[in-house]
């Protein structure tokens, strides 16, 4: 099943994010570079950070090439790596009053995610490290410049894997997106009186290299459970992540909101 409704034409190009500065990580593909794009398109400048120098380079050229109404940096940076992360948003300019923490592994062996027992303790500090100290790193960086400006906004990529069991990822990726409720709603309260708003996002199964990269079936076994019958697009992400950091959304904080198709209802 295909998308059935059709955004207003007006939601992408309306320049609401015009004057903003975002940092979106993990913006080379996938979710984040949707993300990317769409504050682009909403008039942001946005520096898109990713692990690989010629993957930034391409993801940028394709923003900019689209004849977006913001702007696109290019940042080669792993979020795990505090201080080349700081030096890297330094060079960027600084500044950044949107953090959207995207960047995210989930490590399969083979398309398969290994059980507790088969688990290199090397790749659960990695993932960790990635997921929820990432996160850290950005908010440690830019929250300084958010309070002092008495403005900011905070949007952090947990998932329905944070909520609940799913076989189909490992107990490390569970768990940093459990964490990464916890980060949101303490960050909301502590810097609400700052002026600053911090969300979350829990996408369902969203088709991006991520989830391309395992067997067919795992992915029908998901559309399966999925009420709106169809994996999730990353446009469908990105526009919930405009959302979340528009002034439409002003007195929402501390939230998760689900993009995932009906898949998990509470
Ligand atoms: P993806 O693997 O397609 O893209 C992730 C991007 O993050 C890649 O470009 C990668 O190079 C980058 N990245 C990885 N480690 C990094 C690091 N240390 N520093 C900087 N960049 C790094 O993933 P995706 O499916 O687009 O997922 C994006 C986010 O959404 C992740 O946090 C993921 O956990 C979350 N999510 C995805 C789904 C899904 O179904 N795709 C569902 C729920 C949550």
């Amino acid at each position: 099943m295909t998308r059935s409704e059709t955004v207003r034409p007006d939601f992408r190009t309306r320049l609401s994010h015009q004057g903003r500065r975002v940092l979106v990580t993990g913006g080379a593909r996938g979710i984040g570079l949707a993300i990317a794009d769409a504050f682009a398109a909403r008039g942001a400048t946005v520096a898109l950070c990713d692990l690989d120098p010629e993957a930034v380079a391409q993801a940028t050229a394709a923003i900019a090439a689209s004849g977006t109404a913001g702007s696109v940096l290019p940042v080669t940076c792993d979020v795990s790596d505090y201080t080349a992360l700081a030096a890297a948003l330094e060079a960027a300019g600084g500044n950044f009053d949107t953090v959207i923490n995207n960047a995210g592994i989930s490590p399969k062996h083979d398309g398969v995610a290994h059980k507790v027992w088969q688990m290199d303790p090397a790749e659960f500090r990695r993932v960790l490290d990635v997921n929820l100290t990432g996160s850290f790193n950005t908010v440690r960086a830019l929250a300084p410049g958010m309070v002092a400006a008495r403005r900011g906004w905070i949007l952090n990529m947990s998932s329905v894997a944070g909520k609940t069991f799913m076989p189909v990822v490992a107990c490390h990726y569970a768990a940093t997106k459990s964490a990464i409720l916890g980060f949101t709603r303490h960050l909301a309260g502590e810097l609400g009186p700052h002026g600053i708003r911090v969300n979350a996002l829990a996408p369902g199964r969203i088709e991006t290299p991520m989830v391309l990269g395992v067997a067919p079936e795992v992915n029908a076994a998901q559309v399966e459970m999925t009420p709106l019958g169809r994996l999730g697009e990353p446009a469908e992400v990105a526009e919930a992540a405009l959302w979340l950091t528009d002034a439409e959304s002003s007195f929402v904080t501390g939230q998760t909101i689900d993009v995932a198709g009906g898949l998990l209802m509470t």
